[in-house]
């Protein structure tokens, strides 16, 4: 068993980009997972490798510290849910007030594979960028679900798994700051350039804050998080 080593959830948007570089920071070893399970569009997938590769480019340390990624196909998830991410429908609000994108329980089942991936990799520290903060409504986000989902996992591994989840409390703007914090003007520019975040998968259109049709409820959150961010340090 490693102490030093976390595998960290990676789907290539901003909030995992920097969770990523979190972890870098942090743990000797880090590796990264994703998660194919048929979205509708693969833009933040396909941004997986180029910020991996950025990555290592950043910090020495960090390319010495950056392992393996695995890629785990969860079709059956895609299958499973009725939202928007999967078929072509609008992305709209709910009755429930969830956005239609939301996946039951689909966190849930990425920490479970996560960990059984982990316990093979001789890694018990999982992490993840869920945020209640800037709450979409994603009841598998909440810290208490994560928390209880790691109990649960140690439980039914008899291994001592820790959920890490370092933007928890922290909303858009702060994101940005600790993106900066972490790795300076290049971090941002990188996240800026080759991190996805779009529910419609848009690359065509290039803004401050990325790329994006600029108005999903994802880009909504992401470009005012920039705004935001910009302001307080007085740089807009
Ligand atoms: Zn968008």
């Amino acid at each position: 068993m490693e102490d030093g080593a976390a595998l960290v959830l990676f789907s290539g948007g901003q909030d995992s980009t920097v969770c990523l570089a979190w972890a870098l920071d942090r743990y000797s070893r880090v590796e990264t997972v994703g998660f194919n399970y048929g979205q509708r569009h693969s833009a933040e997938l396909a941004q997986r490798d180029k910020l991996r590769a950025s990555l290592r480019e950043l910090r020495p340390t960090w390319d010495e510290r950056l392992g393996t990624d695995h890629m785990l196909e969860l079709p059956e998830l895609g299958r499973l849910s009725d939202t928007a991410l999967t078929r072509d429908a609008e992305i709209e609000m709910t009755e429930a007030g969830l956005p239609s994108t939301f996946v039951p329980g689909r966190n849930l089942l990425f920490f479970v594979y996560a960990a059984a991936l982990a316990y093979r990799r001789g890694m018990r520290t999982l992490v993840g960028g869920m945020c209640e903060t800037d709450f979409s409504g994603y009841p598998d986000c909440r810290n208490d679900t994560l928390q209880t989902l790691a109990k649960a996992i140690s439980l039914g591994t008899d291994a001592s798994f820790i959920i890490e989840t370092p933007l928890m409390w922290i909303d858009k703007a702060a994101t940005w700051a600790l993106a900066d914090r972490l790795g300076g003007d290049r971090l941002v520019d990188l996240i800026v350039e080759e991190s996805h975040t779009c529910y419609l998968g848009v690359r065509s259109r290039r803004h401050e804050w990325g790329y994006g049709c600029g108005h999903c409820p994802a880009c909504d959150l992401r470009r005012k998080g920039w705004e935001i961010w910009k302001r307080e340090t007085g740089l807009a």
